[in-house]
């Protein structure tokens, strides 16, 4: 399959891995937002928030439950925002489901 994040799991495609275990993964964002700016995804495709099962959800609540300790080891302590962006018209560029950790700096408060 012809998916950039499925490669990153592979090791086709070099990463700065932050957090891997047997499910998922996460890596350093290569065009940072802020200056903590993480990607995590599930190391199964799937496309995107749309693609979230019955089936595969454990996954999912595994990234959410991992998530905190990622924001404690990158020493987050003043907060940070988790983003999934689904389907072009919230500006999905990457179709393998992932979700953004940003912080670091006072993010925009605007969400659109
Ligand atoms: P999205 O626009 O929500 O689909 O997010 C895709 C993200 O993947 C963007 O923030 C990109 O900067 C990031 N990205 C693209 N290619 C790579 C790569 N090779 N390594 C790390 N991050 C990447
Ligand atoms: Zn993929």
């Amino acid at each position: 399959m012809n998916c950039l994040f499925c490669k990153i799991v592979a090791g086709e495609i070099p990463s700065t891995k932050v957090y891997e275990d047997e499910t998922i993964l996460a890596f350093r964002d290569i065009a940072p937002q802020a200056p903590t700016h993480i990607l995590v995804i599930p190391k199964e495709h799937i496309p995107s928030v749309d693609g979230v099962t019955p089936e595969n959800k454990a996954v999912v609540a595994h990234i959410f439950e991992t998530i905190p300790a990622i924001a404690a080891a990158e020493k987050l302590t003043g907060g940070y925002r988790v983003v999934s962006n689904c389907g072009p018209d919230a500006g999905q560029t990457v179709n393998h489901l992932h979700f953004h950790i940003l912080g670091g700096r006072v993010l925009n408060t605007q969400m659109t």
